[in-house]
């Protein structure tokens, strides 16, 4: 039998670090990482060191030390998008799979028993990958209340409209979540935009936001029509639902868990 060692890659978001919690004494000598983009989100780390401290045990921090900037100039300005997620294979996998390195690992991902969802994972033949929570059928409302029980409770950022973890600028985020992007953190919306480039050579323009620019969602008219939109959605889904589930007690949103979503390493 192989020495194995064991790795839970955390995302900052709420079912790696619920799993976290759940293997803390299942597995001892877990090895707990942060995959670091330089991009994320202030309240992850605020979330990520709560963690740490629950768990006794550092959290290492992997990164890339070229960084998002410098890949981006390499790939001639061209952000990420669904169908190109260069930013996930460099400043994600890349630097997890040079910390698994060549020896057996076995890799806890935090893939839940309700969700059939795939994304990049590394594919290294040393890795063997399970999903705990698939194995013990542990679903969206198991999560939660792990999450609650523990005292930890879902990360801080669901606490103004966004719920996956990742980037300031990810490219998955809904409209509704760039205009909260803008209220809460304008430095960082300010810097999201930034990147945005507008050429009349097809092709060559580079935007965040399928929908619209940010220079476009930014203006108070437009901020006030997706809010409206989000809105009236949401009333729509409250009042289909029959029983309140756990998520909306605990948040007072609802959430459409159909929607398009980052890879499993950016945002379980
Ligand atoms: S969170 Fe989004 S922008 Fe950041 S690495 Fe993942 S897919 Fe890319």
């Amino acid at each position: 039998m192989p020495e194995y060692r064991h790795i839970l890659s955390l995302s900052g978001g709420k079912d790696s670090t619920a799993l976290a919690l759940y293997m803390r004494d299942k597995v001892p000598e877990m090895e707990y990482v942060f995959c670091d983009t330089g991009k994320e989100l202030p309240e992850t780390y605020e979330y990520l060191s709560r963690v740490e401290a629950f768990l006794g045990k550092k959290i290492t921090v992997l990164n890339d030390r070229a960084g998002f900037d410098h890949w981006l100039k390499v790939f001639d300005g061209y952000l990420p998008a669904p169908n190109m997620r260069w930013c996930t294979k460099l400043l994600k996998l890349k630097p997890f799979e040079y910390f698994v390195g060549d020896t057996p690992v076995i890799s806890y991902i935090g893939l839940r028993a309700d969700e059939d969802r795939t994304g990049l994972i590394s594919g290294k033949p040393n890795l063997k990958t399970v999903f705990p929570f698939k194995e013990d059928g542990i679903n969206y409302e198991n999560v939660l209340r792990i999450l609650e029980d523990s005292g930890i409770g879902l990360p801080p950022y669901w606490n103004w409209g966004r719920t996956n973890s990742g980037c300031y600028f990810c490219f998955f985020q809904k409209s509704y979540e760039w205009v909260r992007l803008l209220e809460v953190h304008p430095d960082l919306f300010d810097e999201a935009q930034k990147y945005e480039k507008f050429s009349d050579i097809p092709g060559k323009s580079f935007l965040w936001n399928q929908e619209m620019s940010l220079a476009e969602l930014r203006k108070p008219n437009n901020v006030q029509a997706i809010k409206n939109r989000f809105f009236a959605r949401q009333a729509t889904m409250k009042k289909n639902r029959k029983n309140k589930r756990l998520i909306e007690i605990f948040t007072d949103y609802e959430f459409d868990e159909n929607e398009p979503q980052a890879c499993l390493i950016c945002q379980l």
